[in-house]
């Protein structure tokens, strides 16, 4: 089905909007960087944190919360379903059960036949994890956790089962370029950046590139997904994956060009002496810039910095630097890229289809009618993070939406991974940026889901493991960028961030940082999310103190599921590793409501919630 037809918003939007957008936006970012005015700011900005800080910390009233009360944690859940709870976290302590998951349900299948084993799912992982076929089937649900204070992250989770081989094939073919393929271009992609048949691009991913109509389709399920997060509850939230909504090739080389002009900053700060500080506090001395661009074949005044019309203090930032890559109007356009051996711009590709050049503006209107939908019924968009190689272009873009849509509330929430050893760079540009153009900063902060992929794909290609060393470097980038947003929303009340894990630790982190910056639950600042069928142990006694709680809430037909399922599996191998204290807990609450003749309990919920 065209989306033309059945989206007004678009035909409202036309062809260019989002790229004419870019366009008016970053004029507005260009001309809101004074770096004088900034320093100003900052100074104010200082003495009213701490003004703030203390005041709050002081008025507020402390919170504390215990995750052990057991009878807290699962009023909302009858006997039996504690007992599948149980069943269901001893098999995925199993290694063996989780990594042969695929090889297993499909000798189930084929042995109880298509309707039994639907059954047995339903009994076992698919009830645990998912919570219905469809929107209708899932509101009961969806009303159930609500009435015991945890809200509704809606995320339709229907991924493509195809074998590796199938896989590879179809990502070799929508993430090369036709000039690619006929081999017309000469060649600057960066390993990172292209698809390979060993460590490919493949494995973990939700999506595949079909053609456009599969995208529009993809399109129309999250349109629904928006409507029906709308019509559950009045404070919804949708998730989305932007790999679903377009040409991968696109998200692949736009990441490249960010990255390589990102690390173009990085050399030029070096040349200037300015390596190894923050990526924020790094600035460019405009003069001998330009000098270097000059030499590169780099004309012009690029925003006015080089007359000085739009800049008064002589340098610039990461911040103005990014600006000039989505000031271009044709996307082809941008994908010149620097080369720093031979100090030449050169064109990543030699040029774009008009076929492609359509492909990309169509995932960008997509995007935009998503946005827009949401809006409208009051729904705030998560964007989903992905893979390194395709991220930096999703945040990016996502980005670019808040800057539109974020102006009065958060509409859109940006996902930051933790695991990425450039997290916090990431963090403090993109909260520095909703600071300077006084949009709202949205944010859900998670540890990351594609570490063994992304480390055995840098490993067989040759390229430097985007993730953190281990385990304890994630846990500290992860407070490290929790307690940067937390700091922020003390001094501007425009950010808001999602705690999205299952790690206790973080969660007590968090709240023992609201009470000593006097953050209440009820401002709606600081949510926490977990995946539906997880650590119901925080979920619900946060939602009963009165914490926005949200559960991300997995749905679609059972056999379209289960490539979820089996990926859910593998990505929480070392959290469900970890379960045996969800199971203690369980085992406590069962053996505490049989002890007291609880034998049939039917879940209350408390009026008021
Ligand atoms: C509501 C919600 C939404 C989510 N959305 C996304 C999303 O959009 N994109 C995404 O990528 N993930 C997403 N996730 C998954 C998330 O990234 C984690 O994989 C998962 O939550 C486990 O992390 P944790 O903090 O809950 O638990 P923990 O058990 O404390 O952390 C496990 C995580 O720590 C990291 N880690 C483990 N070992 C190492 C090591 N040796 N070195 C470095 N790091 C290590 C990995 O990221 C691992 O997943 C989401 C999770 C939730 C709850």
């Amino acid at each position: 089905m065209s989306y033309v037809k059945t989206v007004p918003a678009l035909t409202r939007a036309g062809v260019d909007i989002n790229v004419r957008r870019l366009n008016t936006l970053s004029n507005r970012r260009a001309q809101s960087t004074v770096a004088s005015t900034q320093a100003d700011q900052d100074v104010t900005n200082r003495e009213s944190y701490s003004s703030r800080k203390s005041r709050n910390a002081s008025s507020s009233p402390k919170i504390s919360i215990d995750f052990d009360l057991t009878q807290e944690a699962y009023k909302s859940k009858d006997n039996l379903e504690l007992l599948r709870s149980l069943v269901v976290f001893k098999l995925c302590s199993y290694d063996l059960l989780v990594d042969k998951n695929k090889e297993l349900m499909d000798i189930s299948k084929f042995l109880l036949g298509k309707k039994a084993f639907e059954q047995f799912m339903k009994m076992t992982f698919y009830g645990q994890f998912v919570a219905g076929e469809d929107h209708k089937s899932i509101k009961s649900l969806i009303q159930k956790n609500r009435a015991f204070g945890v809200g509704s992250v809606l995320d339709y989770s229907v991924e493509e089962d195809l074998t590796q081989e199938d896989a590879v094939t179809k990502e070799m073919d929508s993430c090369v370029s036709a000039t690619e393929k006929e081999g017309m271009s000469k060649d600057h992609r960066e390993k990172q950046y292209k698809t390979h048949r060993r460590g490919g691009v493949t494995g973990d991913r939700t999506y595949f590139y079909s053609d456009e109509a599969k995208c529009d389709q993809h399109m129309e399920t999250f349109l629904k997904c928006i409507k029906a997060s709308g019509g559950s509850s009045v404070d919804g939230f949708s998730a989305i994956k932007m790999t679903a909504l377009g040409r991968p090739q696109f998200l692949l080389q736009f990441s490249e060009v960010l990255v390589k002009w990102k690390r173009f900053f990085s050399f030029l700060a070096a040349q200037q002496g300015r390596d190894g500080m923050e990526a924020l506090e790094q600035r460019l001395e405009l003069q001998p810039l330009q000098e270097f661009m000059t030499t590169l074949g780099a004309t012009g005044d690029f925003h006015g910095w080089f007359t000085g019309e739009k800049q008064g203090s002589g340098t610039i930032d990461r911040l103005d630097w990014n600006s000039l890559i989505d000031d271009r109007i044709k996307i082809s356009d941008l994908l010149v890229v620097p080369n720093l051996e031979t100090g030449q711009l050169e064109p990543l590709l030699s040029k774009f289809t008009e076929e492609e050049e359509k492909q990309m503006k169509r995932m960008l209107q997509r995007l935009d009618v998503l946005a827009n939908h949401a809006e409208e019924h009051s729904v705030r968009l998560m964007v989903d993070a992905e893979q390194t190689y395709f991220q930096p272009a999703i945040s990016t873009l996502t980005v670019e939406m808040q800057r539109i849509y974020n102006r009065v509330k958060p509409v859109i929430f940006n996902t930051y991974q933790c695991y990425l050893k450039e997290a916090y760079d990431i963090v403090t540009m993109d909260v520095e940026l909703s600071r300077r153009e006084g949009w709202f900063f949205g944010a859900k902060l998670v540890r990351g889901a594609y570490m063994y992929q992304e480390r055995s794909r840098a490993e067989e290609i040759g390229y430097e493991d985007p993730i953190n060393p281990d385990y304890e470097t994630t846990n500290m980038m992860y407070h490290k960028c929790l307690d940067y947003i937390l700091d922020e929303i003390v001094l501007n009340r425009n950010a808001n961030v999602m705690v999205a894990s299952h790690n206790e630790d973080t969660v007590k982190h968090t709240l023992r940082r609201m009470n000593e910056l006097g953050l209440t639950p009820t401002e709606n600042k600081v949510y926490f999310g977990q995946l539906l069928g997880m650590c119901d142990q925080i979920s619900f006694p946060l939602g009963q103190a009165g914490f926005p709680v949200y559960k991300y809430v997995p749905y679609g037909p059972v056999n379209e599921v289960i490539p979820y399922l089996s990926r859910r599996a593998q990505e929480n191998r070392g959290f469900m590793k970890g379960s045996q204290r969800e199971r203690e807990l369980l085992w406590k609450e069962l053996k505490r409501r049989l002890a007291s003749g609880q034998v049939f309990y039917r879940p209350q919920p408390e009026p008021g919630l």
